[in-house]
């Protein structure tokens, strides 16, 4: 007789899972005030979107024709991670990566995105596609003091620069809200993206950059076509940022809402 035991088992189990599913993420509502009060902060304007699992998306105009959005995901450990993102008006030309505390080169992302010594923030790795376009970005001295910026803090920092997208992602800490967490980084995220936007606006142009809006390389025999607005993508690049590059495309990670769905 293996029933009773499987039943006994499943009744000692199932809550536990249940208990620790919950902890892994809460999702973070349309009532969270963080978000608002972020949103007045940086005189933004706060996106409830459709569909339960949604962050609130906070947009604010940056300098230069670049769009800012910052929205909570899911983090590590039960944490929420605020993500703001700069939409670009035109491409960094390349796809830097930089962490703190250093950590371990991502895989199977972005082609060519490999572990750079050329040069590091205190503490933190630095992962890049073309070390000699860093080289000219970083003959602008701001870039280090702005790189900088986008890692203060305590916990998972990461900045990332994919083309035409600038991401900061920073964990929240234990047991905080989403919103409280976006209420308490975000003011911080625009301050650095502003610094971020600011240099890049400023860096000579990428020579003949490529097609793929994220990382301006070349692209292979099989990328990956956005069904929202046609424009190629290398597959790890789509997969690196959770979506399309294109700040106008609805299928941007972060897109802000459309119309209800029927
Ligand atoms: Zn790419
Ligand atoms: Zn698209």
């Amino acid at each position: 007789m293996w029933w009773p035991v499987a039943a006994g088992v499943a009744v000692l189990t199932v809550p536990l899972a249940v208990a620790v599913a919950e902890r892994l993420w809460r999702r973070p509502g349309p009532r969270e005030p963080g978000f608002w009060a972020l949103a007045r902060a940086v005189g933004g304007r706060c996106h409830v979107r459709w569909g339960r699992e949604q962050s609130p998306v906070v947009r604010l105009a940056l300098p230069g024709e670049a769009e800012g959005r910052i929205r909570a995901v899911a983090g590590i450990a039960g944490r929420a991670r605020i993500e703001a993102r700069a939409y670009l008006p035109r491409t960094a030309g390349i796809t830097l990566r930089v962490h703190r505390p250093a950590a371990r080169p991502l895989r199977w992302r972005t082609p060519n995105l490999v572990a750079w010594d050329g040069w590091a923030p205190p503490g933190a790795s630095v992962e890049v596609t073309d070390g000699r376009r860093l080289e000219v970005l970083l003959e602008d001295g701001r870039l280090e003091g702005a790189l900088e910026a986008g890692l203060v803090g305590d916990g998972g920092r990461e900045v990332l620069v994919a083309g035409q997208v600038l991401r900061l992602a920073w964990d929240g800490a234990a047991g905080e809200t989403a919103g409280d967490a976006a209420e308490r980084l975000g003011s911080a995220q625009v301050a650095a993206l502003r610094e971020l936007v600011a240099v890049l606006a400023d860096a000579p142009a990428a020579d003949d950059p490529g097609p793929c809006a994220a990382c301006a390389q070349d692209l292979d025999d099989d990328p990956w076509r956005c069904p929202g607005c046609g424009r190629p993508l290398h597959r790890g690049c789509r997969e690196l940022l959770d979506g399309c590059a294109n700040r106008l495309c609805a299928e941007t990670a972060d897109a802000p809402p459309g119309p209800r769905p029927d």
